[in-house]
């Protein structure tokens, strides 16, 4: 599904400029315009979906896939030595977009949370 209002589903459609580093048919990872670490990327499900709790079965199977290609797309993208995944749930997560998306941090030590 397509929301014309998300941000996220613009730059998938391309609609948003972005620096995408992968895509298929049902994800897109690009890099995060404020980064904060050395490597931050967004992996996006082509799927507009807000929250987990939103994603029901196809979209947490989309979820699970996204999931196993990801250690593959971090350690391409400098990501050798580790990385974080977060994924921010609602307003005290500090969700800003809400398009499910999660962060890849990485290529650098990270501080503790
Ligand atoms: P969150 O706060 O978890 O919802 O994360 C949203 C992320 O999207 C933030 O880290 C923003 O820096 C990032 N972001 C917002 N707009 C863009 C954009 N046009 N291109 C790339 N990243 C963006």
């Amino acid at each position: 599904m397509y929301d014309e209002r998300c941000i996220f589903c613009r730059i998938i459609k391309g609609e948003i400029p972005s620096v995408k580093v992968y895509e298929d048919d049902e994800m897109c990872v690009f890099k995060d315009v404020e980064p904060k670490a050395a490597v931050h990327l967004l992996a996006v499900p082509k799927t507009h979906f807000k929250l987990l709790e939103e994603a029901g079965e196809s979209g947490a199977e989309i979820i699970a896939r996204m999931l196993k290609k990801i250690p593959i797309i971090a350690a391409g993208n400098g990501c050798k030595n580790g990385y974080r995944l977060v994924i921010n749930q609602g307003d005290d997560a500090g969700q800003t977009v809400f398009h499910l998306h999660i962060h890849i941090l990485g290529g650098e030590k990270l501080s503790d949370f």
